[in-house]
């Protein structure tokens, strides 16, 4: 036990949530290796991605899961949130409809993982400045309504990715230490 105390001071997981196509995968693949699939599709999902991170000079690794699709069909199983202490509620921007399901998904989570998971809500694709239906206000708005952190991003211009991940691990982080 303190060898593995040495080697590896903390490990997180932290789940990736929200409807199908609103860049989910894509936010794990810039994150993690700063990759971007144009057209993706649901089969890019790798089960869980470890990425190595320091906070104060301790090693975290965040293991951030994605589904493999399962989310069309509304069938995520309790094992995806078991044990999760973060979570990035994912919604797209040029999309109204995947907004309006957040608050499914937050019940989702809810039911399935601690009530304590430090969430966070992802307005995704803010490159689409031309196709935005959802404002910063009312997601901003939202996140305040449940208590949840917000930052919108795009996993195709990188802008606020690494942000969006950090929030959540350093969050996680502060309540633990
Ligand atoms: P998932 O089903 O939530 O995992 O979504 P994917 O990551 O597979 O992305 C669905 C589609 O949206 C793909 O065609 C991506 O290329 C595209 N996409 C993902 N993120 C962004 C983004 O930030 N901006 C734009 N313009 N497209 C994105
Ligand atoms: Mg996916």
């Amino acid at each position: 036990y303190s060898e593995e105390q040495t080697t590896e001071d903390y490990l997180f997981k932290i789940v990736l949530v929200g409807d199908s196509a609103v860049g989910k995968s894509n936010l794990l693949a810039r994150f993690a290796r700063d990759e971007f699939y144009p057209n993706s599709k649901s089969t890019i999902g790798v089960e869980f991605q470890t990425q190595k991170m320091e906070i104060n000079g301790k090693e975290i690794k965040a293991q951030i899961w994605d589904t493999a699709g399962q989310e069309r069909f509304r069938a995520v199983t309790s094992a995806y949130y078991r044990g999760a202490v973060g979570a990035l509620l994912v919604y797209d921007i040029s999309r109204r409809q995947t907004f309006n399901n957040i608050s499914r998904w937050l019940n989702e989570l809810h039911t399935h993982s601690d009530m304590n998971v430090v969430t966070i809500l992802v307005g995704n694709k803010s490159d689409l400045k031309d196709a935005r239906e959802v404002s910063t206000a009312e997601g901003k708005a939202l996140a305040e309504a449940q208590g949840l952190f917000f930052i919108e991003t795009s996993a195709l211009d990188s802008s606020n990715v690494a942000a969006a991940f950090q929030t959540v691990v350093i969050e996680i982080y502060n309540i633990l230490s």
